[in-house]
């Protein structure tokens, strides 16, 4: 390796921080400035240059020409100040970033499999020239963020999603792979403009499209070994679930958009358990819940899926009868764009696959419960939000259908004269698609409701019905509290599969360190700047529950909390012995 390449490797690169020594060993005295400076100055520098950039998405480009040039500099600037730069390195930004991805390309990062690669995956992959890939995050662009389709600029996201697993749990970048499955895309803007970098067809869909992905998936784990961590990422829903089913028992799989969204999702219920179980007539425990969703896609059937375990687990810990699977899953209900999905509605025929589980009989008390009122059952069918609300009495509403305002006034009002402290969860994103405001839930509750959103919103000061005015915090829920964590625990443990377990124990872990004063501001998430113990709390969690399950093919160590924060790489410059 020649003395230059020691500045040009982004890995070895430590430019103005190299000692005299060292530069004196590798002969590149008078290559840098003659200062000697700590990382310290040169982080200061770093976020100087980011603040000087006037939009967004030049400040993330800025971020990414950084972790080109100095890996360990990038990570450390985006750890230390992880509020600043998430929203950059991913949603909002990288959603932009994605839909001019053929624009702003300066160089690759990372592995591109394409439709033309079939039969001849292996060898992309054996060239990649890391032999410890212990982290891959791959997508097909089918639906980037609330975006749609973006075909190979769909790449952005896994960058992104890798960047966050060494930041926020310590992952080693070198260890991580961002993968693109290029399938071509129905993108016809992207098809038609020249400077697009992917395939110019039409989506593949049917067998070419899924062997090209189990090809990969393969070829992956023939390199790199049975426990690597291989995460689904923006797949359409007619590819998600069904993949996912495929593949999570030989692989160690999960997929973000219906089980790392599950997980956020269930912490901010199991949060909100602490606030409503202190209310007269207390819901104290998930199961004195009900669950309606607005939305019964990958989120909407994930989280739903979650909490039904949950309410099982939950049952046992408290040495109370165990509840049926079924039992369970009658808590929660599901409206998609035909209305309120049960077992007698007319498209039953076609129902789709992931909803079946949540299709109930509605029974004549519910039928009775809203006779002779404007909310009345028609023809056995329930067609609209409003009138699924009236019937169902619940105590939480869980927007994941990424329209617009359809939490109204009349249905948080109702909400909120039903339950002392509704749960109103706008979780669609952006923060345009959101079901509700922060503002309207607090407003047309005077205050009472928990909200929990997608997207980040501003704190709001809202009047009680006392007539005090008092400020409320909304808390995000954003995956990244809980993939980087439960994939740290995965590693930890090398388990080889993924079940529920997993997940519902990060988001146990995740609920726990929120704090009273959180609660009492109406934010069901820590603070996001405590995100690396966050995680290694949900990796010391997950992987203890990977050993009890017997699916961890590591030899379980004395001391586990110990073993899995060393497990997470600090941001510092690697030490050169000379
Ligand atoms: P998806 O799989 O496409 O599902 C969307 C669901 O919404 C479908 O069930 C659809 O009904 C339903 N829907 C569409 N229009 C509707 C209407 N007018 N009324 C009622 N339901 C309607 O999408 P997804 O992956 O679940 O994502 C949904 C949203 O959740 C997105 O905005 C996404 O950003 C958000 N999300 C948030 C987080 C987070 O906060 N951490 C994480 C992941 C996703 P049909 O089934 O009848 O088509
Ligand atoms: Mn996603």
């Amino acid at each position: 390796e020649s003395n230059v390449e020691r500045l040009r490797n982004p890995h070895f690169n430590k430019g103005t921080s190299f000692t005299q020594k060292e530069r004196a060993q590798y002969g590149v005295l008078g290559l840098v400035p003659s200062v000697e400076e700590t990382m310290e100055l040169q982080t200061k520098r770093e976020l100087q240059h980011l603040r000087r950039k006037t939009s967004d998405i030049e400040k993330y480009e800025f971020l990414m020409g950084l972790l080109d040039r100095n890996v360990q500099l990038f990570y450390k600037l985006v750890t230390e100040n992880i509020s600043e730069c998430m929203p950059l390195v991913y949603t909002p930004t990288v959603g932009q970033a994605c839909q001019e991805f053929h624009l702003i390309y300066t160089q690759p990062r990372g592995l591109y499999v394409s439709l033309n690669d079939l039969g001849n995956v292996q060898a992309l992959v054996d060239n990649w020239p890391e032999d410890n890939v212990t982290t891959i995050v791959m997508t097909d662009g089918g639906r980037i963020l609330g975006l749609g389709d973006l075909g190979a600029n769909g790449l952005g996201i896994p960058q992104g999603k890798l960047q966050l697993y060494s930041a926020c749990a310590g992952i080693p970048h070198h260890q991580c792979l961002p993968v693109i499955l290029d399938v071509g895309t129905n993108n016809e803007s992207l098809l038609e403009d020249e400077l697009y970098m992917g395939l110019r067809q039409k989506r593949e869909r049917g067998e070419t499209y899924d062997h090209l992905v189990k090809e990969f998936m393969q070829a992956a784990q023939k390199r790199w070994g049975r426990s690597l961590l291989i995460q689904f990422e923006d797949f359409d829903n007619t590819n998600a679930f069904r993949l996912l089913e495929e593949t999570r028992h030989s692989y160690t799989t999960f997929n973000d958009d219906i089980q790392g969204t599950a997980a956020v999702s269930l912490a901010g219920v199991l949060a909100s358990l602490r606030v409503t179980s202190k209310v007269d007539g207390g819901k104290k425990k998930l199961r004195d819940h009900t669950f309606v969703f607005l939305g019964a896609g990958e989120a909407g059937t994930g989280i739903a899926n979650l909490i039904a375990h949950a309410i099982q687990e939950e049952a046992v810990d408290d040495g109370e009868e165990p509840i049926s699977e079924a039992e369970a899953r009658r808590k929660i209900w599901l409206v998609d764009s035909k209305g309120l999905v049960t077992k007698t509605r007319k498209d039953n025929g076609e129902l789709q696959h992931h909803k079946i589980d949540f299709a109930h009989e509605i029974t004549d008390d519910l039928i009775d419960a809203v006779k002779g009122t404007e909310f009345e059952v028609k023809d056995g069918r329930v067609t609209s939000l409003e009138q699924t609300v009236h019937m169902l009495k619940p105590s939480a509403l869980i927007g994941v259908s990424a329209i617009p305002r359809t939490f109204t006034q009349s249905i948080v009002e109702y909400m909120a004269e039903i339950n002392e402290v509704p749960l109103i969860f706008a979780l669609s994103n952006p923060t345009s698609q959101a079901e509700c405001t922060a503002e309207q839930a607090y407003n047309w509750s005077s205050g009472r409701a928990i909200f929990v959103s997608g997207s980040p919103f501003d704190p709001v000061d809202v009047e009680l019905e006392s007539g005090e005015v008092v400020t409320k915090y909304p808390g995000q829920g954003n995956n990244a509290y809980i993939f980087p964590g439960l994939g740290l625990g995965v590693l930890a443990a090398k388990a080889t599969t993924i079940p529920n377990e997993l997940l519902y124990v990060s988001a146990q872990a995740l609920a726990e360190q929120v704090v009273d004063e959180d609660l009492d501001g109406g934010r069901m998430y820590p603070h996001l700047s405590h995100i690396r113990e966050v995680s290694a709390k949900i990796g010391v969690r997950v992987a203890d529950r990977a050993f009890k399950l017997a699916i961890a093919s590591a030899k379980r160590p004395e001391d586990l909390d110990a073993y899995v924060r060393s497990c997470m790489a600090q941001p510092i410059y690697p030490q050169t012995r000379l």
